[in-house]
């Protein structure tokens, strides 16, 4: 494991850091304030592609840059210093785009690839959730057959017809094509028995519903999806039938390493403001910062922040090179990135006095963004019980969850 970052991701690092400080954070302040589908940042989203960072997940045979994990870590924290909401729409399209490259038919890469690729505002959904069925699909109750999702998909002819509503869909109201897990077989439990399609957003029958309207992250789109009749041909079936779960596994890696990077660019976007104001306020007669407490807190946090990025970029090197251990290692990192961008927050909030407490205070958006990243994609409760199932099943002792066999218990 070697963290001597490359040529190639100093270079997407410092053009990543460049956008998010002179073009997302300006117009996010403002984005934010609107409602409804105003606050999407169309002109961000061009921007972003043409620098390279939509497609960057693709690999070189189809035009992207095949960066790998790490490298999207490393990126998604810059993004999220701009705009933790942005950055969660930017990493649909790495998803999903990667999804489109990799795991469908060379017919479908043919149908959908292109477009993907050629337009700047061609954007991706994931269609998992359901107002009664969330955490379920992070932590399958094995055997369960009322848990999961319920939304059908049946093959009448040559289509297959989907009815059901999918709930806080991002990028539900502006992607060009939504990648549907569905359920094929109501008989088992969802996990041997769900599909994954890819339905063209103007497909007769799906139909945009309610708008979430978020406490924050809200240039992030959000979105119910209403499917009543919805036809897609059946070619757009992608992988096995009934084997939907294993390809959501199989695409899955790496989601919370994403979630993590952006909690952490908002903690280090309000340590970076604590710090600007303790340089320059003076209680006392001396500048905050040269006061013995916040000098120490100061240092806490900077601290915190840079042993979380630790803990992250070895989550993101075992995405890509530790199969075995990734995922308790990406449990870790949501919990421990989510609940510092809040402890972070409301330190600076602190920090601010009195000002901290105005709503024209930038530190009141990063309040409202990091509460609501500690809650997608299962929230840091359920996270924690997928962590906790995983080390009671692998008792180890030493370096834990190092690349190198671990050593039994006792
Ligand atoms: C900003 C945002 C973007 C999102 N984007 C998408 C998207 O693109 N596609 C999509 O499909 N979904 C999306 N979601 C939905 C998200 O995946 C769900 O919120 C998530 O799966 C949790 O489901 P839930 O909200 O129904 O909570 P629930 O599953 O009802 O859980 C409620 C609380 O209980 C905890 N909990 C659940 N089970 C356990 C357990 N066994 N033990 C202890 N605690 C538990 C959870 O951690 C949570 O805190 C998004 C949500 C948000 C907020």
């Amino acid at each position: 494991m070697d963290f001597e970052l490359t040529d190639e991701q100093r270079r997407l690092q410092r053009i990543a850091r460049d956008f998010a400080y002179r073009e997302i954070r300006p117009l996010a302040t403002e984005l934010d304030r609107k409602q409804g589908q105003e606050s999407f940042p169309l002109e961000l989203l061009r921007r972003a592609s043409r620098l390279g960072l939509r497609t960057m997940r693709v690999p070189r045979e189809h035009g992207g840059l095949g960066t790998d994990l790490l490298t999207e870590a490393i990126v998604m924290e810059e993004i999220a210093v701009g705009d933790c909401g942005f950055a969660m729409t930017l990493a649909h399209a790495w998803r999903e785009g990667y999804l489109l490259a990799c795991h469908t038919s060379p017919e479908q890469r043919r149908r959908f690839l292109p477009e993907f690729m050629a337009d700047d505002t061609y954007l991706t959904a994931y269609a998992l959730t359901e107002e009664h069925a969330g955490s379920d699909h992070g932590l399958p109750y094995a055997g369960d057959l009322e848990a999961g999702m319920r939304t059908s998909a049946v093959l009448e002819g040559d289509h297959w017809v989907i009815n059901g509503r999918k709930r806080f869909i991002t990028n539900g109201n502006v992607a060009r094509l939504i990648v549907l897990f569905a359920r094929t077989d109501p008989t088992v439990a969802w996990t041997e028995g769900i599909s994954c399609f890819l339905v063209p957003s103007d497909a007769p029958g799906l139909r945009v519903g309610r708008f979430e309207d978020k406490l924050g992250l809200r240039l992030n789109q959000n979105v119910e999806l209403i499917f009543e009749g919805c036809r897609v041909p059946r070619e757009n079936l992608v992988g096995v039938l009934n084997r939907g779960h294993e390809l959501a596994e199989a695409v899955g890696p790496g989601s919370k390493v994403r979630e993590g990077a952006r909690a952490l660019g908002v903690a280090r976007a309000c340590y970076e403001h604590a710090l600007t104001w303790c340089r320059e306020r003076v209680q006392g007669g001396r500048r905050l910062a040269e006061h013995q407490l916040i000098a120490s807190i100061l240092a806490e946090m900077a601290t915190e922040i840079e042993l979380a990025r630790s803990l992250l970029w070895r989550a993101a090197w075992a995405v890509d090179h530790d199969p075995d251990h990734h995922r308790p290692l990406e449990d870790m990192v949501k919990q421990t990135t989510s609940e510092l961008a809040v402890r972070t927050a409301t330190r600076t909030m602190q920090l601010f006095g009195a000002r901290g407490a105005l709503r024209e205070h930038p530190i009141e958006k990063l309040m409202r963004d990091a509460a609501t990243i500690m809650l997608p994609p299962m929230g840091t409760y359920a996270s924690r019980v997928r962590l906790s199932r995983w080390l009671l099943a692998h008792p180890t002792v030493g370096p834990l969850l190092s690349a190198a066999e671990p050593q039994p218990a006792g």
